[in-house]
C-alpha cells in the first residue's frame, strides 16, 4: 500500500444502512474501533424493511435495545392482517385474510424470548444508529462517499469524498466492509459477479400520505392488501407507518422495464382504492426485484454484507435481516482476527456458513413472489355475476392457503444452521427438517444454540455473545477444565457456565455444550474431548 493516510480503523465499514449500523454497532459492543462512512446524510425517505425478524430481535436484545425496538412509534395496536381484494377497496371484495394480532397482543414462541417486530426502516435505523454511536470508538461519518480503494492481503486505502467540502480523505483499514447495497460499487470494483435472476419484476413504490385512509373503504383495517384483477396480482398497499403513510406498490413482470408516469401513479392508486381522494405522494422509488447471490463474498482484506452480497424480492422480509445475521457472524469473527486469536481459515468460513443462509432466504423469497402472483389471468374474476362470485371464492381459497407459506415463517428466521461449516464440530446426529414455517430447536452442531427460561427469569440466550460460552448442563457434567485449559493456551477467550436447571439438559441434550460468540453450537459431548486441543482450533478456524 502506498501513500500517507489521514485516518487509520480497525475496520472501515461502507454504507450506513442497517447493516453497516448493525457492523458497527456488534464492533462497537465488542470494543473494537471502526469507522463507518454513508454518503447521505441517514435520512429515510422510502422505508423499505419494516419486518425485524425474530433473530434480529434476539440480536438486538443482547445489545440492548430490544425495547427501543418495541418502543418504536409503529402503533403497538394496529393490526397486522394480510387482506387478499379482487378489485378495489371501496368498490371490490376481500376474498381472503390471514389474521394477525397488533403487536400489542403478539407473544414470542415457545422458541425465544422475542418476538418479531413491526418497525419500519425510518424508526429501525435511528435505533441502530444511536446503538452504534454509544461506543467511542465507533465513528460513523455521514455525507462521506467511498470513491475508490486498493485492496492488499493485509489492508486496504480507502479514498473518501467528504460530499460538504469536496476534500478528499485517505482511510487506511485493516478490513474494509462492503455495506454499500444491492448496487454494490465496491462488488463491482471487485469484479464479483452475482449468480441468480437479475430481474423477477419491475415495481414502483410510492410512499402517500392520507390521514383516514380506513374510511375511504368498507373493509377492516389490516397491514398489507393485495390487489388481484383479471390479469392476476398487480399491486400492495402497506400501512408503512400504521397511522397516516401508506407503501402502494406496483408490480409489472420482469420483461416489463421502465417507470410509470405520474398519470399513472395517479390512475393505480386510483384503481385500487376504488375512490377518488386526496393524498401527498412523498416518494417515488422504482426498483428492480432481484434474487441473486454474490459468487464470493470476500477479496483480500474486503468482505460483502447486506444486500451488496444478496439482493431478494422482499416477500417474506428476509433480506436486511439476513444481512444483520451476516453483520453478526462476520463481527467476531473480525474481531478475533484483530485480537490475534482467530485462525487462519476463520474469516473464510463466514462465506461459507453465510452464502447458504442467503441462497435459502433468495429462493423462499422467489417462491413467495410467485405464490403472490400465481393467480394469473381469469376472465371473470371482477363480474358482479354467480360466476363471478365462484371463480372469486374459488381463487380465494387457493391464494388464501398459498400465501401462508410467507406469513409463518418462524423456521425461516430461526431455523438456518451451517451446516458443513469447517469450525463447527460435527457430531454425526441427523438434522432437524429445514421447514419455513416449522422451527425446531437444537443444539447440534452449526444450529442457533436454543432458547430456554432459567429460573432466574433470564434466557440462556441472555449467556451468549461476548465470547464463547462452554455450558456444562446437568450436576454430573465433566470436568471443564482441559477444554478451557486449551483455549487459555490459544489466547481464546472462552466462559465456563455450569447450567443445572430442568429445561436446559434436555434441550441442549448433551452435557458439554461450546457456544460461539454469535449464539451458534460449535461442538457438544457428553465427555471432554480426547483432544480438546484440536476442538479449539477447529473453532477458531485453526485447522
Ligand atoms: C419494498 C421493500 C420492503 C422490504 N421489506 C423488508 C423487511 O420487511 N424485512 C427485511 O429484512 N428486509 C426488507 N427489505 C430489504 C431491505 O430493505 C434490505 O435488505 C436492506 O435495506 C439492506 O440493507 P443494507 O444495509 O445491506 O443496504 P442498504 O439499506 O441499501 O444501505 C446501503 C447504504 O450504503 C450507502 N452507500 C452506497 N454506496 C456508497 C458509497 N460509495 N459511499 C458511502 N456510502 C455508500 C447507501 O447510501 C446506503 O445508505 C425490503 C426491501 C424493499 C425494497
Amino acid at each position: 500500500m502506498t501513500g500517507t493516510v489521514d485516518i487509520e480503523t480497525p475496520v472501515l465499514i461502507v454504507g450506513a444502512g442497517p447493516v453497516g449500523l448493525a457492523m458497527a454497532g456488534d464492533l462497537g459492543w465488542r470494543g473494537q474501533a471502526c469507522t463507518a462512512v454513508e454518503q447521505t446524510d441517514g435520512s429515510i425517505y422510502q422505508p423499505r424493511q419494516d419486518l425485524v425478524g425474530i433473530r434480529t430481535m434476539e440480536f438486538c436484545r443482547r445489545w440492548g435495545i430490544a425495547a427501543d425496538v418495541e418502543a418504536s412509534p409503529y402503533p403497538r395496536d394496529y393490526p397486522q392482517d394480510n387482506i387478499y381484494i379482487a378489485g378495489s377497496l371501496a368498490e371490490g371484495w376481500e376474498i381472503g385474510r390471514y389474521p394477525a394480532p397488533a403487536m400489542a397482543d403478539q407473544r414470542p414462541p415457545p422458541q425465544s424470548p422475542q418476538r418479531r417486530e413491526r418497525c419500519p426502516q425510518n424508526m429501525f435505523d435511528p435505533i441502530l444508529r444511536k446503538f452504534a454511536q454509544s461506543f467511542d470508538s465507533v465513528d460513523i461519518r455521514y455525507r462521506h462517499r467511498l470513491t475508490g480503494f486498493e485492496n492488499a492481503d493485509d489492508g486496504v486505502v480507502a479514498t473518501v469524498e467528504k460530499l460538504e467540502t469536496g476534500e478528499t480523505l485517505r482511510i487506511g483499514a485493516r478490513f474494509m466492509v462492503a455495506c454499500d447495497g444491492a448496487g454494490s460499487g465496491i462488488r463491482r470494483e471487485l469484479d464479483i459477479p452475482m449468480i441468480g435472476n437479475p430481474a423477477l419484476t419491475y415495481t414502483t413504490n410510492v410512499i402517500f400520505r392520507h390521514d383516514g385512509f380506513e374510511a375511504l373503504h368498507d373493509k377492516r383495517p389490516g397491514y398489507r392488501f393485495i390487489f388481484l384483477g383479471t390479469a392476476g396480482t398487480w399491486a400492495t398497499i402497506v400501512a408503512i407507518n400504521g397511522r397516516d403513510q401508506w407503501r402502494f406498490s406496483i408490480v409489472r413482470s420482469g420483461d416489463e422495464p421502465g417507470e410509470p408516469s405520474e398519470q399513472a401513479i395517479h390512475a393505480a392508486i386510483r384503481r385500487a382504492v376504488g375512490a377518488d381522494f386526496d393524498y401527498e405522494i412523498l416518494s417515488v422509488l422504482p426498483w428492480t426485484r432481484r434474487a441473486l447471490v454474490a459468487e464470493r463474498y470476500r477479496a483480500g482484506s474486503v468482505f460483502l454484507a447486506g444486500d451488496s452480497a444478496h439482493a431478494m424480492s422482499p416477500t417474506g422480509g428476509f433480506g436486511m435481516n439476513t444481512g444483520v445475521g451476516d453483520a453478526v457472524d462476520l463481527c467476531w469473527k473480525v474481531d478475533a482476527a484483530l485480537n490475534g486469536w482467530a485462525g487462519d481459515g476463520l474469516l473464510d468460513s463466514y462465506v461459507v456458513e453465510r452464502r447458504p443462509v442467503a441462497e435459502r432466504a433468495v429462493n423462499e423469497a422467489a417462491g413467495n413472489l410467485g405464490r403472490m402472483l400465481s393467480p394469473g389471468d381469469n376472465a371473470h374474476f371482477l363480474e358482479d355475476t354467480p360466476e363471478g362470485a365462484r371463480v372469486r371464492t374459488e381463487v380465494g381459497a387457493r391464494f388464501s392457503a398459498a400465501m401462508k407459506r410467507e406469513w409463518e415463517t418462524l423456521g425461516m428466521h430461526l431455523g438456518y444452521r451451517y451446516e458443513g461449516s469447517p469450525i463447527c464440530v460435527a457430531d454425526g446426529t441427523p438434522p432437524t427438517p429445514d421447514d419455513p414455517a416449522i422451527y425446531i430447536q437444537t443444539a447440534r452442531p452449526g444450529s442457533r444454540a436454543p432458547h430456554v427460561r432459567l429460573a432466574d427469569g433470564r434466557s440462556t440466550l441472555d449467556l451468549f455473545g461476548r465470547s464463547f460460552v462452554l455450558l456444562c448442563l446437568g450436576a454430573g457434567a465433566p470436568d471443564p477444565a482441559p477444554v478451557a485449559a486449551a483455549a487459555g493456551r490459544r489466547g481464546m477467550p472462552l466462559e465456563v457456565i455450569r447450567l443445572d436447571e430442568p429445561d436446559a439438559k434436555p434441550a441442549y441434550e448433551r452435557r458439554l455444550v461450546l457456544v460461539r460468540p454469535d449464539g451458534h453450537v460449535a461442538w457438544r459431548g457428553d465427555a471432554v474431548p480426547a483432544n480438546a486441543d484440536a476442538v479449539i482450533d477447529t473453532v477458531r478456524g485453526a485447522r
